[in-house]
């Protein structure tokens, strides 16, 4: 095999598909009475509802304030422990500390890499008061597992579906099934709104605090106010909220987008196809594996290196001949554990095996709906030929 065209242009691991009529939604907003706070920001917050089946859903700056939010809104407070995973970006982990919590880690499935239900289960203490799972690189997590024990212990379920926007557990669209649901908008994401996030609840008490705590804990609504006679310019604020509001400039570009989900998500399944049966039978890499009673919405395609078939190199030499032939492979994630924030506080390398392990051995590939064929094309030739190169 010859080596493939090493001029090809760089191809990122995961990049926005932003068309014309995405520019002009923009641009009518910049042109109109609101940047922010504006008609947007409701239309963008029904098309999530409506997409996902949840009943509500408030839009935020960012998808790690709307997990800030909603750990607010399951009244985590100093003391309390949530169960994440170590597999995830730290903001997972981070909203349990803004609010005075303490993260505990449960150990991923092997198969899957999601949290594993029996882990949750050996972590709960009395002190425990919700669970952060993730739905890592869209595939959701054993959701009927993990809610029977979030009701048998008295817990709220989070659910981090930062990946899985238009993912589906036994049939159901994710953002309707567990207690609050978050969905990020950043570029790389399934669609975007330059930064943004959301959280859908079917909860109409989740949903009015949430409101409330994006807009510094303050609200206008007449039935809320505890002095509703002082007059039309009066609100009141009721506890310590933060400035978190989506700009309407983001909402129009989300609502935009979402009109292409469907079509976005698929285009993501169909390059995932290609990379399946072309590494299926590629000694020394483990393909993803996908339950049958679920469908990921394929955030991320991460593969796994064994370690004892390569010949001369490890992950890291691979991850650099890759990178030099311009395939912008990623590592998806250094375990939240691992960072020196998180070391420092007690937490250690060791204890959570079977995520060290993979976390050793894993390799995100570039996967995005604007890809070419001519791009997924030169991602397998590259990954065999430098397989082929450092395999026994
Ligand atoms: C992207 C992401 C977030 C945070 O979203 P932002 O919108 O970037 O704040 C949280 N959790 C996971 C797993 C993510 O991938």
């Amino acid at each position: 095999m010859t080596m493939p065209d090493v001029k090809h242009r760089f191809i990122p691991y995961g990049r926005q598909w932003i068309d014309q009529d995405d520019i002009d939604a923009v641009v009518e907003v910049l042109k109109g009475d609101y940047l922010t706070t504006g008609p947007y920001i409701e239309q963008f917050e029904e098309a999530i509802a409506e997409y996902t089946g949840a009943r509500y859903a408030v839009a935020f700056a960012n998808g790690t304030a709307a997990l800030h939010g909603a750990c607010f809104a399951a009244g985590i407070t100093e003391g309390d422990e949530v169960i994440t995973t170590p597999m995830t970006f730290a903001a997972s982990a981070n909203c349990v500390l803004y609010q005075g919590g303490t993260p505990v880690f449960a150990d991923i499935d092997e198969k899957t890499y999601n949290i594993d239900p029996q882990e949750i289960e050996k972590k709960i203490t009395a002190k425990t008061k919700a669970i952060i799972p993730v739905d890592f690189t869209g595939q959701p997590v054993d959701l009927d597992e993990i809610l029977e024990i979030a009701r048998r212990h008295n817990l709220v379920v989070i659910e981090d579906a930062a990946h899985a926007l238009g993912a589906t557990y036994k049939e159901r669209k994710i953002g309707s099934i567990s207690d609050m649901t978050m969905f990020s908008f950043h570029p790389v994401k399934h669609i975007t709104s330059g930064e943004g996030g959301i959280i859908t609840t079917n909860h109409r008490d989740y949903y009015e605090t949430l409101v409330q705590f994006r807009q510094h804990g303050i609200t206008r609504d007449p039935d809320r106010l505890q002095n509703p006679d002082e007059g039309p310019w009066f609100y009141e604020m009721h506890f310590l909220g933060y400035n978190y509001r989506m700009t309407d400039i983001q909402a129009a570009l989300g609502t935009s987008q979402m009109k292409k989900l469907d079509p976005f998500v698929e285009r993501r399944r169909e390059i995932v196809k290609r990379y399946n049966e072309a590494f299926s039978d590629v000694p020394g890499i483990t393909i993803p594996f996908e339950k049958d009673d679920r469908r990921s919405s394929w955030h991320l395609y991460v593969i796994r290196l064994n370690p004892e078939h390569l010949k001369n190199a490890d992950r890291k030499r691979i991850f650099e001949a890759l990178r030099t032939q311009q395939i912008g492979v990623n590592v998806h994630y250094i375990p939240v554990h691992y960072h020196p924030y998180y070391r420092e506080r007690g937490y250690e390398k060791g204890s959570y095996p079977i995520a060290e392990k993979l976390y050793e051995e894993m390799m995100t590939l570039p996967l995005f709906p604007a890809m070419e064929d001519d791009d997924v094309q030169h991602v397998i030739d590259t990954v065999k030929h430098i397989m082929s190169t450092y395999s026994r």
